[in-house]
């Protein structure tokens, strides 16, 4: 990780029932969400080694985004150490759009996040970039945070073409986003989602600091530098913390892992 404020997201996506999600939220209430104490080690005045821990005041960002229909529900239970994204939302103000959901009604329930880019809507739904990049500059024109997926299909990393694809993805980010300030990147390989087959952290790290390069380049340095870049697909609470030990790695958006409250707790807990 690096020296940004450590962040990992939940993404529930279509799962769950009033019950479950009850009991969801139970279990992240119950949770210790330790990362928010850092440790090191430092000589005392004899010589012998002494090891302190203190809070630290830049506690990671913890997010989880219920299907719209429970988020009302889970805002009103969950603890508020965790904040409360959307899977998708309208790319415009709402009006007359049946069966879509506004950035403006996502900010009157109090859910301040929205998932935008996640490869299920690029692939399965046929979202497109350019339709991606105005969502994310009309849900940040609302004051709605964005954490913006991108990510390359199996054949085209087999291709030789992960850079290529995720530079094209970030572009259609870059072309619509004039302030990146509440933006988090997420880079999920396609093939690792939902799949058990997780980059390796040399894989995603590789990528994470192309990402950051590229944004050096077309955006600027300060962004680069600033911007959370977080890695998602297969991450469960064994394979956490060897990625979260990667300089870009600056967290984790997490599917399957996310719907078991303790393995959630452990993924934020990796950081330290
Ligand atoms: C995701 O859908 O964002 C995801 C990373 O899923 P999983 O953790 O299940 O691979």
């Amino acid at each position: 990780a690096g020296s940004g404020k450590f962040f990992v997201g939940g993404n529930w996506k279509c799962n769950g029932t009033k019950d479950s999600v009850s009991k969801l939220v139970s279990e992240l209430n119950a949770a210790t969400l330790e990362s928010d104490v850092v440790t090191f080690v430092a000589p005392s005045t004899t010589g012998s080694l002494q090891t302190r821990r203190w809070l630290d005041h830049s506690l990671p960002d913890v997010v989880v985004a219920p299907p719209f229909i429970y988020i009302d529900q889970v805002k009103n239970s969950l603890t508020d150490r965790i904040e409360l994204s959307a899977q998708n939302v309208w790319v415009g103000k709402g009006g007359a759009y049946t069966g879509e959901i506004s950035a403006e009604q996502l900010v009157d329930i109090g859910c301040k996040w929205v998932i935008l880019g996640h490869s299920e809507r690029r692939n399965i739904i046929g979202e497109d970039d350019d339709f991606i990049g105005k969502k994310a500059a009309y849900a940040l024109s609302q004051n709605v945070k964005v954490i913006a997926c991108i990510g390359e299909l199996l054949e085209e990393r087999e291709a030789g073409k992960t850079f290529d694809v995720c530079f094209r993805q970030m572009k259609a980010y870059a072309d619509n986003i004039t302030n990146w300030t509440d933006v988090v990147i997420a880079y999920e390989p396609v093939w690792a989602i939902g799949t058990g087959k997780v980059a390796s952290p040399e894989q995603a790290q590789e990528v994470h600091a192309a990402i950051r390069d590229w944004l050096k380049t077309n955006v600027s340095p300060d962004v680069a530098s600033s911007i959370r870049i977080i890695y998602g697909g297969s991450v469960n609470a064994g394979n956490c913390a060897d990625l979260a030990k990667k300089e870009d790695i600056d967290g984790f958006l997490v599917g399957g892992a996310s719907l078991k409250g303790p393995d959630f707790a452990t993924i934020v807990n990796s950081v330290t």
